[in-house]
């Protein structure tokens, strides 16, 4: 595959067929996405401009704006998302709906002797990459997930030493993009950027060019992608929390591949088990329409190993993932091994349900491919590989 410069691509993107994105005003934004209960609270429109701003979990409008076109909608991954957009300048190809998206390789790793003893989620690739990546100069800040007590906030992070203090799943939906938006602000140009489906999908969308800017810059020089299923209610989940265990002492979040059916929270002195089914009500029903498992628009996507919670699964996407994930691994900063096929099953099999079942509840709710002239779509994706999809 021929790898392409993103900035010039976006420049000239009419050679590659791309009609444009869809692009409308923060009203339309509070049509299409707060009216319907689409925001998953990303931060994609937060630190644009003094209106939109995140508190606690939930995404707001605090003041009235009257633009027609806003970055707040070009780039919210909930409203006018174009699959064939996207792809078309990421993959240069039209989006196909395979079950994992277009990758190089897949493969199985953890963090190597070169990263610190620390705990991670899982393997600790993520960390790895991204300290490597800061290590190398590969990027120059990466924007990472913190949190304040349980509440998850972007954390920019340009100290390689640093990394470690941010692993760990919050599983929550974050405003991880607004820290994106603050270190463009701040005049960084190469950052690195680790996020969940919806807020990688956010940032595909700033690296189409939505404006057809002859300047255009790719804002990003690094997308980690994690794998996710779906994301929790952060305030529903503190309430559900709050009444049952601790907040400020919990240390860890997990919830592991099935068979497991459990969400699990420990503390510095206990480990609760809760049943998956208690949690799903916790589940807001953005995830629901969201057809991406695996972070398809990332240069790599990492999740966990189902059977072997110290290792990942890592999907190569692109030439410059690649490079990242040898380089990283010749330095001694991941281990490296083969997936077996039976692992590699499971996982697209769960990837196609979830596309399976996304596509079936934006039909369900007239979110897919509203016709021209009628109400603005939240997604878009071609008749044949729907078709293929729910078929
Ligand atoms: C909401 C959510 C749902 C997930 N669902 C699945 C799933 O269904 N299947 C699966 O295989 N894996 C899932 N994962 C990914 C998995 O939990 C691990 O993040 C992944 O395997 C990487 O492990 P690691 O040890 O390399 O991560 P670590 O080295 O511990 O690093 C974790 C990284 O994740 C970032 N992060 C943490 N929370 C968030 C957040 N809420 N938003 C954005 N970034 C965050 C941190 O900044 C950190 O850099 C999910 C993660 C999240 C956040």
């Amino acid at each position: 595959m021929v790898e392409i410069n993103i900035a010039e691509y976006g420049r000239k993107k009419g050679r590659f067929g791309g009609a444009g994105m869809k692009v409308f005003g923060p009203n339309e934004l509070l049509e299409d996405v707060y009216e319907r209960d689409l925001c998953i609270g990303c931060g994609a429109c937060v630190n644009l401009c003094p209106y939109f701003k995140n508190y606690a979990g939930k995404t707001a409008m605090i003041f009235p704006c009257t633009l027609s076109r806003g970055r707040c909608y070009s780039s919210c991954p909930k409203a006018e998302l174009d699959l064939d957009e996207i792809s078309n300048m990421l993959f240069q190809k039209p989006y196909d709906g395979s079950p994992l998206g277009s990758h190089r390789d897949i493969l199985i790793a953890h963090a190597g002797p070169a990263m610190a003893k620390s705990a991670f989620q899982a393997g600790g690739s993520v960390s790895a990459l991204v300290t490597f990546a800061l290590t190398a100069g590969m990027i120059d800040a990466a924007v990472l997930t913190d949190r304040e007590g349980l509440f998850p906030v972007p954390a920019l992070v340009t100290d390689p030493g640093k990394v470690t203090k941010y692993a760990l799943s919050k599983y929550m939906a974050a405003p991880t993009v607004a820290g994106l938006n603050e270190g463009l602000k701040r005049g960084y140009k190469n950052i690195g950027f680790v996020g969940t489906p919806c807020q990688v999908m956010a940032v595909a969308k700033m690296r189409c060019n939505p404006y057809q800017a002859e300047d255009f810059v790719d804002p990003v020089a690094l997308v980690i992608g994690l794998f996710c299923t779906w994301a929790l209610d952060t305030r529903k989940l503190v309430a559900f929390l709050s009444a049952r265990v601790s907040v400020g002492e919990i240390k860890k979040m997990d919830i592991p591949p099935p068979p497991a059916e459990v969400f699990i929270v420990e503390t510095k002195d206990e480990r609760l088990e809760f049943p998956l089914d208690e949690i799903r009500s916790l589940v807001p029903d953005t995830c629901r329409i969201c057809p991406d498992m695996t972070s398809e628009w990332a240069d790599v996507s990492v999740g966990v190993l189902e059977g072997a919670p110290d290792w990942n699964t890592l999907i190569i996407r692109t030439q410059k993932g690649e490079q990242l994930v040898r380089k990283a691994a010749e330095k001694g900063y991941l281990i490296l091994e083969r997936m077996a096929e039976k692992s590699l099953d499971h996982l697209s099999f769960a990837a196609s349900q979830k596309k399976k079942r996304a596509l079936n509840r934006a039909m369900e709710r007239g979110l897919l491919n509203s016709p021209e002239g009628e109400k603005r779509a939240a997604l878009r994706i071609s008749r044949e590989v729907i078709e293929r999809i729910v078929s």
